[in-house]
């Protein structure tokens, strides 16, 4: 098997190298000698409906509604995840496969519906910073990113969140951040968050190819781990 993954518009979503989630995903599908194939989507072209793992980043408000148009009048990415893909989705990207978010002038607009959530813009301060998470489920330790967003976003009843805030905003709502429903991820998390915990990493890669043997990514691991550690002393 090939596992395909799909990196969509990274010039318009790719704000604080959340293009490089795609990379550390090859690397560490390669480390298990999966056969990958990375496919790049820009603006024009059609998003392919049968990609096993669908990346979106962050970006400004512009490029932001300019690609939640492209791709809701493609389908390509909601045949896809309608299906089964693997979606990640970060902070603009996250917004954009809620129900609502706010368009570029701040009007109330249909976002992909692949989670329930909605996005607001409210008068609170942006929401700038570290952003430290703790997820309850996947064996998942803390996860650390940085955060730049204006919108906050409420998870309806029936969403799990990605992770509970222990430093930083993240969704606004309950102390919650992030979603995780399903295949589907979103978090407000850029760094690249892959780069940053490779445990996330291969969570979202194992939705998409089952169990997967350990990878020692001695470097990673010291790189998360150091990151927790000067977030606030946390080791675990
Ligand atoms: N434009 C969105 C906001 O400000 C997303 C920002 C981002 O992706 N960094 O909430």
């Amino acid at each position: 098997m090939t596992l395909t993954i799909v990196r969509l518009y990274h010039d318009l979503l790719g704000t604080y190298g959340d293009q490089g989630n795609a990379e550390i995903l090859v690397h560490r599908a390669k480390a298990r000698n999966l056969d990958v194939e990375l496919i790049e989507v820009t603006p024009g072209m059609a998003v392919p409906r049968t990609g096993d793992i669908y990346l979106l980043g962050g970006g400004e408000d512009g490029p932001q509604s300019a690609a939640l148009e492209m791709l809701k009048t493609d389908g390509g990415l909601n045949y896809a995840a309608a299906g089964g893909a693997t979606v990640l989705a970060i902070c603009a990207g996250f917004q954009i496969i809620g129900e609502t978010l706010p368009d570029s002038d701040g009007k109330a607009t249909s976002g992909l519906g692949l989670v329930d959530a909605h996005t607001i813009y409210d008068q609170s301060p942006r929401s700038v910073g570290e952003l430290v998470i703790q997820p309850n489920r996947g064996g998942l330790p803390l996860l650390t990113g940085f955060e730049n967003h204006q919108g906050l976003t409420r998870l309806g009843k029936e969403m799990p969140q990605l992770g509970l805030v222990r430093r930083g905003i993240g969704n606004g709502f309950d102390h919650k951040e992030g979603v995780w429903h399903g295949n589907v991820f979103g978090s407000y998390m850029h760094g690249p968050a892959l780069a940053r915990n490779p445990e996330l990493a291969d969570a979202v890669l194992q939705c998409a190819v089952g169990p997967m043997k350990a990878f020692d990514d001695q470097l990673a691991q010291a790189f998360a781990q150091e990151r927790r550690m000067t977030l606030g002393g946390m080791t675990n």
